[in-house]
């Protein structure tokens, strides 16, 4: 079982808001069989010990956005992987577009943050993704290729520690989600890379992320290599997250 569902809530929410939207995933996940589905929440990292505590006795799992890699230091405004770690959260997510693109986070970086995340015992989300501009230049498997071998080759990657998702920046918070073709196109590329960097590829979830919806996750989702989605926007409002979930989860029912 490689299914994961996570739920990217950005800069988002006041805290009041966060809490609700908290407690009425808990009460989904509580009470219906969404409880089998292992979904993740990336809260606001003010919000993580609070989202924490109030998903206790669930299923759900509660992730960061971000961390810096280390343990403690002279870096004033930043929260290290092995502080996150030390609260509870069981995920961290990493290489996510914007924060490529608007606080220039290098491959060199990126790795720190993987390894700095996995020594602490925490799970990594590594987003891939193209632009538009390298999409409409036919660069996208060169850029996902070049994205994956410069962050994960040559160090010791804990496999089982792992997901992946594929982003494409052109389809994040646009509205324009990437065809299910497309989608398909691009992980299963991904798990040839993974297969030659010697991944177990059989167990690492492949999640697809970019403007998700309750109305287009079931195409997406049926893709073979598609495993799971990194969900911003749609992920803020309960009823929608779970339309995600729901549409997930029943991948794995019988037909
Ligand atoms: C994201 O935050 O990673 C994302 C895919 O956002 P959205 O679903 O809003 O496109």
């Amino acid at each position: 079982m490689r299914l994961l569902l996570a739920a990217n809530w950005k800069m988002h929410l006041y805290p009041q808001e966060a809490q609700r939207l908290t407690l009425q995933l808990k009460a989904e996940w509580l009470n219906s069989s969404l409880c089998q589905l292992p979904t993740v929440l990336f809260p606001p990292l003010l919000y993580l010990r609070e989202v924490l505590q109030l998903v206790e006795g669930s299923s759900l799992q509660v992730g960061a956005q971000n961390g810096y890699p280390g343990e403690f230091g002279a870096f004033t405004g930043e929260v290290s992987t092995a502080q996150i770690a030390a609260c509870g959260a069981q995920w961290l997510l990493v290489g996510h577009s914007e924060r490529r693109l608007y606080f220039q986070e290098t491959s060199d970086f990126l790795q720190q943050k993987i390894q700095a995340a996995q020594q602490r015992g925490l799970s990594v989300i590594y987003c891939v993704g193209e632009t538009l501009e390298e999409r409409k230049q036919g660069k996208t498997l060169l850029v996902l290729k070049r994205q994956i071998e410069e962050v994960m080759q040559g160090i010791p990657i804990l496999w089982e520690k792992l997901a992946l998702a594929y982003e494409p920046v052109w389809a994040i918070g646009t509205g324009i989600n990437a065809t299910p073709a497309q989608a398909q196109e691009a992980h299963s590329y991904l798990r040839t890379i993974l297969q030659d960097l010697g991944a177990p590829v059989e167990k690492i979830p492949i999640l697809y992320g970019g403007s998700l919806k309750p109305e287009n996750a079931p195409d997406i989702f049926a893709q073979p290599d598609v495993d799971g989605g990194l969900v911003g926007g749609a992920s803020l409002k309960a009823e929608s997250f779970i339309s995600i979930a729901q549409a997930l989860h029943s991948k794995t029912l019988p037909e």
